[in-house]
């Protein structure tokens, strides 16, 4: 199984999942078989218990998992049930670690974040990859680059990448590039120190989806390509558009999944997006 993870930055509600979902249909599209998690730092053990005016809708899959909605956005993208296994929460992963320390299964270790907890975030993610025989793995990790709370689910990723190798994981960084309301002007700086968090924590993304409310301009795209270490083809301009149904075309029409693909090694295919 191939990984790609797809990381947040500057803030979050951007489109991380829209983008995570349409990177899931653009591999399934190519005859891939694919699989979408969502990783979330928060530590409710699910988001049965959260507020829906604070959190969205609680989305529960086929098996009963109260789980996050974005789980919503990717089974109606990628047209297929998911399970409650393809939503991680940190209470899920802190609950277990903590169930095996009182069973005595770390025979009398300390416990510790790295590398219990990263440990467990690795095994429950490559767990879903085995039991759903998937060839590519998406796993957003919700919030922001940045913040303390996702920082173990990033460093699992990051071990996951030198262990497995750059043919096996792929990083995709989604970032807000604003338009100034007074000059009209696209800024890129926050994309710029969004990718500088992330490579502060030693992952350097593959590509750079950059959202915002109008396309990327030219000289946006070779500033963030230039800053990223990225050549402009990596950088991928998901502007607003009116229904979110259109994202995936919209990647697909700057090369964004063949791109994926030959980071990951996988042959690109002819995509049949008709009944898209
Ligand atoms: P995140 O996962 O970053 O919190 P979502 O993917 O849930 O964000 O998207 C947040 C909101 O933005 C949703 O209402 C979604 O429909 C909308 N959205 C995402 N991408 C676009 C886009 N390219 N154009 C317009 N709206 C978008």
């Amino acid at each position: 199984t191939k990984y790609v993870f797809i990381t947040g930055g500057v803030m979050s509600g951007i489109g991380k999942g829209i983008v995570s979902a349409s990177t899931g249909l653009l591999l399934k599209s190519r005859g891939y078989r694919v699989g979408i998690v969502k990783v979330d730092p928060y530590l409710n053990v699910d988001a049965g218990t959260m507020n829906p005016y604070a959190h969205g809708e609680v989305y529960v899959t086929e098996d009963g998992g109260e789980t996050d909605l974005d789980l919503g956005h990717y089974e109606r993208f990628l047209g297929e049930n998911l399970s409650k296994k393809h939503n991680i929460t940190t209470g899920q992963v802190y609950y277990n670690v903590i169930m095996k320390e009182r069973k005595g299964e770390y025979l009398g270790k300390t416990v510790q974040i790295i590398p219990h907890i990263t440990d467990e975030i690795k095994q429950r993610l490559s767990s879903v990859a085995r039991e759903t025989g998937v060839d590519v793995l998406v796993v957003e990790i919700g919030g922001t680059v940045g913040d303390i709370e996702g920082l173990p689910f990033l460093e699992a990723a990051r071990q996951m990448y030198v262990e497995l190798g750059s043919n096996n994981v792929a990083f995709v960084h989604v970032a807000w590039a604003p338009v100034l309301s007074t000059t009209g002007e696209q800024k890129t700086k926050p994309v710029q120190h969004s990718v500088y968090e992330l490579r502060r924590i030693g992952i350097q993304p593959n590509m750079v989806v950059v959202r915002s409310p109008r396309p990327l301009e030219a000289e946006s795209r070779q500033k963030i390509a230039l800053f990223s270490n990225l050549s402009p083809s990596d950088v991928i301009s998901d502007h607003d558009v009116d229904y979110v149904y259109e994202v995936p075309l919209l990647l697909e029409s700057q090369g964004y999944a063949a791109r994926l693909l030959s980071r990951l090694g996988l042959q690109d295919r002819e995509p049949d997006l008709e009944a898209w």
